[in-house]
Order: C-alpha cells, then structure tokens, then sequence
C-alpha cells in the first residue's frame, strides 16, 4: 500500500485554490480549520442557516448558501451527513459546480453506493482522516496529525492525485501517513467494521454479558465493571502494546480463559454472520435500508437510539456516576 508523507506533497497547490467546506459538523469544523491553519486563504463554508451556520461565523468564516459555494469552489469537501449527500448533490451541488472542480469526501459511501453520481470533468477523491473530528483538530494544533485513507476516484483534469494529496496534508496527515486505497475498500470495509466490532459488535457483546450475569443473580453493580468499565482499561493495553503485547501484562488465569472462551463465544455462527454482514455491505443492501428509513424519517433509528438508552447496563452506569459523585460531596 502506498504512503505519502508531508515530503510527498505540495502544499501550493490547495493554498492556491478556492475550497468550499460544506457541512460544518465534526468533519466541516475541523478540516476547514486546519486547512486555513496550514495556509489556504480562500475558505468558504456552505451550509444552511442554524447551528452550523453560527458556529463557522464565530470562527471567522465566510458563509454562504450550498449551492453558492458550489458555483464558487475549485474544490469542494462534502461534508455533511452521509445520508443528505444524495438531495443535496443533486438538487444544490451538480447543477453549480465548475467543470474540472475537485469533489473531496471523507467517506466512500454516497459515491460507491451512487447516491452521490459526479459528472466525468470532475475530480473525485477521497481523504478520510482515520479519527473523531475535535481530536483530530486537537492533534494538528499540537503539531501532529492523524493517518488517513486516501484514494483517487476520478480524475479528469490529470491533477486529481496532487491535488488530493495537498488536500490531505493540509490537514495535517501528511505529518503521520497517507495511505492509498480506493473508495470501494475504505467504505465497505468501514461499514463493515464499525457494525460487526466498533458500533454493533462490541456493545451488543457487552450488553448480552452483563445482562447473563445479572439474570443469573449477580449485582448489577459487578456485572457493570467486569463487563463494561473493565473494557476500557484493556482496549487501551491493547491498543498500545497489540493483542500479544497486552496479555503479556494480563493474569495468567485471564490469558488461560480467553484462549478457551473466545472461540466458544465467536466461533461458526458468529463468523457466518460476519460473512452475512459483509454481503449485506457488497450488494448495497444495507445502505439501501438505510437511505429508505432515513426517506421515511428514520423511524427505525429513532426507535432503537431510544430503546438503546433504556437499557439496564445504561441505569447500572448512572448508578456508579452517582456514587463516584457522592465522594466529591
Ligand atoms: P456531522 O458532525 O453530523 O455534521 C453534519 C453537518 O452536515 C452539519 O454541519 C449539518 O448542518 C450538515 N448537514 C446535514 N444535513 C444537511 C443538509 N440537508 N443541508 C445542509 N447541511 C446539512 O457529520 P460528520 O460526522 O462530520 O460527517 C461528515 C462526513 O465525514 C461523513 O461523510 C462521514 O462519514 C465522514 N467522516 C466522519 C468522521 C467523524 O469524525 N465523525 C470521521 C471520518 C469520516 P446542520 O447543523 O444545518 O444540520
Ligand atoms: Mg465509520
């Protein structure tokens, strides 16, 4: 896999152009800031009047509607929620854009799956920044920055590589590494991960634990730190030291456990529904049933994010923030 690095780009080339910044969220905020940090002076932000709009003004940015911003950028980042790129595109984007304008997402989704169908004398390409939004921000002001998975989508102008490649290290990636894959590779194999381990995976796994535990007579309250709290402190070994690293710091008795337990708990009927999620991810099966309940006004997200909030593992949490509170008083 290829890297590039600040050496293997050339900032000049984003500083001299017009970038428009559409959405002004975790990913809008952020990289409109660093890129002005790392020299490009002609930012515009487009979005919709409200909380965004507020916020990029305070931040000392010009507003402007979408398609205003879209008629004026020779580069435009969309930024917004993966699941408002198709109206918004079609409606205040495609029909204002220059030709030869670089189109830069921070997620393959909406152009794999064709929500998002760019004209052939477009560039596309994709820059998404391996980190959540403000942490991202927080490391370029201290000088560093985070991997990122880039990827040339389409190039009509013959520029779309250099031009990405400044893009992304105007944001400061280029100080850490930018790796390059294709929009195909980055999004499905990031719905994939982030449902069967980060998102979905993980949590049910915790929450299906804890709830064993307390049906079978135990107090919430230890079902909670041996199945929750304690996940923390090991993702945290493990991330530092790798799996192998991390058990050598664990008890022989949790190291003896986990060779026996794991492939009980994940074994045959988990990893054929992995396989199963990744088909749902391939043939575009799941981001259609995501776009039909976000057409029909998410009535199936909501009730889950509800749901979600009222389960018993959520109560035991707030339980021990009210007993940690209580020591302070
Ligand atoms: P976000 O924080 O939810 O922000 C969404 C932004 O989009 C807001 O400014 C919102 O403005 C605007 N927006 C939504 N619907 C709109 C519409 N119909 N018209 C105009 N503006 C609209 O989103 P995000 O998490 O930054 O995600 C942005 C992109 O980055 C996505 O492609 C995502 O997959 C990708 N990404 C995100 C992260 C991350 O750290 N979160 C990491 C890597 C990649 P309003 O305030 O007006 O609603
Ligand atoms: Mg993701």
């Amino acid at each position: 896999m290829p890297v590039y690095y600040d050496r293997d780009c050339d900032l000049s080339l984003i500083r001299g152009r017009k970038v428009a910044v559409v959405g002004y969220g975790s990913q809008g905020r952020t990289q409109a800031l660093n890129l002005r940090d790392s020299g490009v002076g002609d930012i515009r932000i487009g979005v919709r009047e409200g909380k965004s709009a507020d916020a990029a003004r305070a931040d000392g940015f010009e507003v402007v509607s979408v398609a205003e911003a879209a008629g004026w950028a020779d580069v435009l980042a969309l930024l917004t929620s993966d699941e408002a790129h198709r109206d918004l595109y079609r409606d205040e984007i495609a029909p204002h854009l220059k030709p030869g304008a670089c189109l830069v997402f921070a997620h393959g989704l909406s152009v794999r799956f064709g929500l998002v169908a760019p004209a052939a004398d477009l560039d596309v390409v994709l820059v998404s920044p391996k980190g959540i939004g403000p942490r991202i921000r927080d490391l370029y002001v201290e000088g560093e920055g985070v991997f990122c998975l880039f990827g040339v989508h389409q190039d009509a102008t013959g520029n779309a590589k250099a031009l990405g490649l400044s893009f992304a290290a105007g944001l400061g990636c280029g100080r850490k590494g930018i790796l390059e894959t294709t929009m195909r590779d980055e999004c499905e194999s990031d719905l994939f991960g982030e449902q069967v381990v980060l998102c979905g995976g993980v949590p049910e796994l915790v929450n299906d634990a804890f709830e064993t535990l307390v049906r079978a007579g135990y107090p919430p309250e230890v079902a909670w730190f041996e199945c929750f709290y304690e996940l923390k402190l090991v993702v945290d070994l493990m991330f530092a030291r790798g799996v192998a690293g991390a058990f050598e710091k664990i008890s022989n008795t949790a190291e003896y456990g986990a060779y026996q337990t794991g492939p009980r708990v994940i074994g045959e009927a988990a990893r054929a529904a992995m396989k199963g999620v990744l088909d749902d991810v391939q043939d575009g099966g799941f981001v259609k049933k995501f776009m039909a309940d976000y057409d029909a006004g998410f009535p199936e997200l909501l009730a889950r994010r509800r749901a979600l909030g009222e389960r018993p593992i959520e109560a035991a949490g707030r339980r021990l923030a009210e007993v940690a509170a209580k020591a302070g008083e």
